[in-house]
């Protein structure tokens, strides 16, 4: 295989590592100090105190591959996964930061220099995007020339883009800056007039690979909530560029599944399935692919000691998991399967993030039982609510009492939307005002942490029973059938 991601990764270090950068390993993806913040998901993230200059460290430049997970908040990337091919819940960002030390012309410099000397990308493919001014900020002027100079390219090449993709804030106040970004142009001919377009399923067009930033001002709110931005005294740098997007384009493929970081996994959710990838409905292909990234997230979270559990980031790893098991189902798979997957992913990166070697037993059997459970608790959560609709019959009622909605969600999971739509068929409504009140009760409780994202878990929930209940016992609640099918 032609540069094989291990040899892009180790280029990319060393090319930053001879500019006089600190090669730093990566960060966890828990964030060590910053409850905040669900996942690292970005290279940033474990220097944010240094930028600040709430920490000092004895370099002024580092460069890292950085584990990032974009499941939350506001970089959630879960619903592209498996139908774009560039989008992952966990990936890797290659990166170079400037603590105070050089700027922009550096910058731009050194990724120009790296892309095209180094990685050797053809010239043509390639263009540039920069701020183009909104909202009272001015356009970044300064990065538009530095770019013209350093490749050489007219202003067709160079894209004002506004702040949605070309400004960075950390937040409402705190460091900000334009950014740059740099496209590459997967597919048969570079169409600069195609440049707004998302690139497409087959994975051609225009896709960003690196994003430079340029930390220049400090973002103050004035009386009225108006944005103040002054000058930082010392401008900073962070960029970010996947590591599978930058493989996939040096190897030649449409897709980052098809890069040696990814395609062992898919072939290992194929060949579990008995199907073979990009073989058949595009639904499978999709299945396949959330399997691997899915994998990926499990294994890397339970390295660092993340449990599937019910709150926080341990209920996102089991939304992960219980994703990728329904994905399976629909494939036909019927036997536990996920951690055959999570240690393919241990196979493949354990050599570069040696923590996934040393819980690899941890990581198998923690996915598998995880599974085990989510079948049996699916299957136990079905029967009880048979049994408590039949109770509430019996009764001569037809309300099904909010603390008993509750306990399903509770103890069961099940979201009360479903509870609603199961229920409602057997012409049973639900007290939602007595759920609601019980919720409460119980979320003053457990002084749920902010962390704690319900609806996430909620809509995971849905997804899974839909899909895994029609495996397992529902013919479709919206189907002729309706109840009592075994
Ligand atoms: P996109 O517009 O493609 O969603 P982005 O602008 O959200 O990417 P940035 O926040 O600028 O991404 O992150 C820097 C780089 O990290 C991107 O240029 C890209 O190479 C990579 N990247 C971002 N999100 C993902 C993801 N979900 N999976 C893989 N790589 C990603
Ligand atoms: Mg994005
Ligand atoms: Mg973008
Ligand atoms: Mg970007």
């Amino acid at each position: 295989i032609v540069h094989p991601a291990s040899e892009v990764r180790r280029t990319f270090l060393e090319f930053f590592g001879k500019k006089g950068h600190e090669v730093c390993a990566s960060g966890p993806l828990v964030p060590a100090n910053d409850p905040t913040l669900m996942f690292a998901n970005a290279g940033m993230v474990q220097f944010k105190d240094v930028f600040t200059g709430k920490d000092v460290r004895p370099y002024k430049r580092a460069t890292s591959s950085q584990k990032c997970i974009r499941i939350s908040g506001k970089h959630n990337d879960l619903e592209n996964v498996g139908v774009t091919a560039r989008h992952h819940t966990f990936f890797e960002m290659l990166g170079n930061f400037s603590f105070g030390d050089y700027f922009k012309e550096e910058a731009i410099a050194y990724a120009w220099d790296l892309l095209t000397n180094v990685y050797g990308l053809p010239k043509d493919r390639l263009v540039v995007s920069v701020f183009g001014g909104e909202g009272g900020i001015a356009a970044d002027d300064e990065a538009r020339s530095i770019w013209r100079k350093v490749t050489g390219f007219s202003d067709e090449r160079i894209f004002g883009l506004g702040m949605k993709d070309n400004f960075w804030q950390m937040g409402d106040t705190g460091p900000c800056g334009p950014c740059s970004e740099i496209h590459y142009y997967l597919g048969d001919k570079p169409d600069l007039a195609r440049f707004n377009e998302e690139p497409n399923d087959a994975g051609h067009g225009w896709m960003e690979i690196w994003n430079l930033v340029f930390m220049q001002f400090e973002r103050s709110l004035g009386p009225d909530g108006q944005a103040i931005l002054a000058k930082l005294p010392a401008p900073c740098v962070d960029t970010g560029m996947g590591l599978e997007r930058i493989a996939s384009v040096l190897q030649g493929k449409f897709s980052n599944y098809d890069s040696d970081l990814m395609r062992a996994l898919v072939d290992k959710a194929a060949a579990i399935s008995g199907k073979a990838y990009r073989a058949s409905q595009g639904d499978d292909d999709v299945s396949m692919r959330v399997i691997a990234d899915h994998a990926r997230t499990t294994a890397f979270l339970m390295a660092e000691g993340v449990q599937p559990d019910r709150n926080g980031r341990e209920y996102v790893l089991r939304r992960v998991m219980r994703r990728a098991i329904r994905h399976g189902h629909r494939l036909g798979i019927e036997r536990p399967f996920l951690h055959e997957v999570a240690l393919e992913v241990v196979a493949l990166m354990g050599e570069q993030y040696p923590e996934l070697v040393r819980r690899k037993d941890l990581i198998a059997t923690q996915t598998e039982q995880e599974e085990v459970r989510f079948r049996q608790t699916l299957e136990r959560g079905l029967h009880i609510l048979d049994e408590e609709i039949a109770t509430v019959r019996s009764a001569g009622a037809n309300t099904l009492p909010g603390p008993t909605a509750f306990k399903l969600y509770d103890t069961y999971g099940f979201p009360v939307d479903l509870t609603e739509v199961i229920a409602a068929e057997r012409g049973i409504e639900v007290d939602k005002d007595g759920y609601e009140k019980a919720l409460k009760e119980q979320r003053v409780r457990s002084q749920e942490s902010k962390l704690n994202d319900e609806a996430v878990v909620e809509s995971v929930w849905r997804e899974a029973i839909g899909a895994v209940g029609g495996a397992v016992r529902f013919t479709g609640y919206d189907h002729e059938e309706g109840e009592g099918k075994v």
